[in-house]
């Protein structure tokens, strides 16, 4: 492939040889869990979101699971999730004692549908896991709203949105709780698995450091029964180091997007929407198109890998047949996953690149 979805390699050689001497550093002195790394980077990406808080995990996945587990809600609980999403955003809810109760997306965009989620409430609704996806903020005005009107908590799930802004706030603040994948092919990627959650409140801080450190905060004192997640040390200097570059890299993908905007022009092709109320931050570039799986071979053909987040709706998957799920709930969610695609999208990525892939999409 000529292409790529991303480049990693290439967007990791501006780090080196700094991060070459820091990994040494700490690999020579055997210092792999705990100390001022983890607390370092947890500071600085507090202080970059305004966050109070942040508690470093082991993967974005574990950090919803905490965030769940943090909100204390009665066993069973129903969980608003949406449906088009990875499913972390809803194994967790089952993992942790309650209902995933999946909504559909908007007709117009690839995020949870406002209508959909008044119709799921119901007097058990009492959590929603918030997914940005693809970087794109979720309508986040009135979900507060109703999220407000109805005692119902915010998770905001920012695995794929570092930094995405709404109202020029920052995509996480609006909720309870906000959680974020360091995968590495996430926008803050580290070099394997890592996460974390971010809060504003003092009780939500307290018990997720604790029971994501086996239930102690000082050692063998354990208050409670927890899990051990944790960031390690090597993952937390290449994130502090990723992290200097991340508005660089951010803008980056927001200019390869503005030129997919200008560049793609075939009737074929409908493009993701801009709004003057929301700066993705364009983890994925996903465009739509009626032949979908035609034009996906065409662009492998021409050196364009492209991939496909999601082929289907998570309520329909096997794992949730025991929930009985209807089609026609998830009309917009199905439609959207017969018909997305998502292009090559990387900081690495310039315009003659630009040119040369929206070319090729415009002659489908
Ligand atoms: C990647 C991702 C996660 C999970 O993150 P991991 O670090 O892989 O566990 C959760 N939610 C969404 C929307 C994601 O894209």
């Amino acid at each position: 492939m000529k292409y790529k979805i991303q480049n990693l390699a290439k967007l990791h050689e501006e780090l080196f040889p700094e991060l070459e001497v820091e990994l040494r550093s700490a690999i020579n002195s055997c210092s792999f869990i705990g100390g001022s790394e983890i607390e370092l980077f947890e500071k600085e990406f507090s202080e970059k979101h305004h966050f109070k808080y942040t508690v470093a995990c082991g993967n974005g996945t574990d950090a919803i699971y905490i965030a769940i587990r943090s909100l204390d809600l009665p066993s069973n609980s129903e969980i608003l999730v949406p449906s088009l999403t990875w499913i972390s955003s809803s194994e967790v809810i089952t993992q942790a004692g309650h209902k995933p109760v999946f909504c559909d997306i908007q007709s117009d965009g690839f995020n949870i549908s406002i209508e959909s989620i008044k119709k799921n409430i119901t007097p058990k609704t009492k959590a929603i896991v918030l997914v940005h996806l693809y970087g794109i903020p979720a309508d986040l005005n009135e979900i507060v709203d109703i999220c407000k009107s109805h005692d119902i908590k915010i998770i905001e799930d920012c695995a794929q949105a570092h930094f995405a802004k709404y109202d020029n706030e920052y995509v996480g603040t609006f909720g309870d709780v906000a959680t974020f994948s360091f995968y590495p092919g996430k926008n803050l990627g580290a070099f394997g698995d890592a996460g974390c959650l971010s809060t504003n409140s003092t009780e939500i801080f307290n018990f997720s450091r604790m029971f994501a450190r086996h239930g102690a905060l000082i050692k063998h004192q354990h208050q409670i029964e927890g899990i051990n997640s944790r960031l390690d040390t090597l993952q937390a200097i290449v994130l502090r180091a990723k992290l200097k570059k991340i508005d660089i890299w951010t803008n980056k993908r927001i200019s390869v997007a503005k030129l997919y905007d200008e560049m793609i022009t075939s009737p074929k092709i409908k493009k993701p929407n801009f709004e003057n109320s929301k700066v993705s931050t364009w983890h994925q570039y996903t465009i739509r198109c009626k032949e979908r799986d035609r034009l996906q071979k065409y662009l492998h053909e021409h050196g364009i890998e492209t991939s496909i987040n999601y082929p289907s709706p998570l309520p329909l998957l096997e794992c949730y047949a025991h929930l009985n799920p209807k089609k026609e709930d998830y009309q917009h969610a199905i439609k959207a996953t017969n018909e997305l695609l998502c292009i090559p999208m990387c900081p690495t990525l310039n315009e003659s690149d630009v040119s040369q892939i929206s070319n090729v999409i415009n002659t489908f």
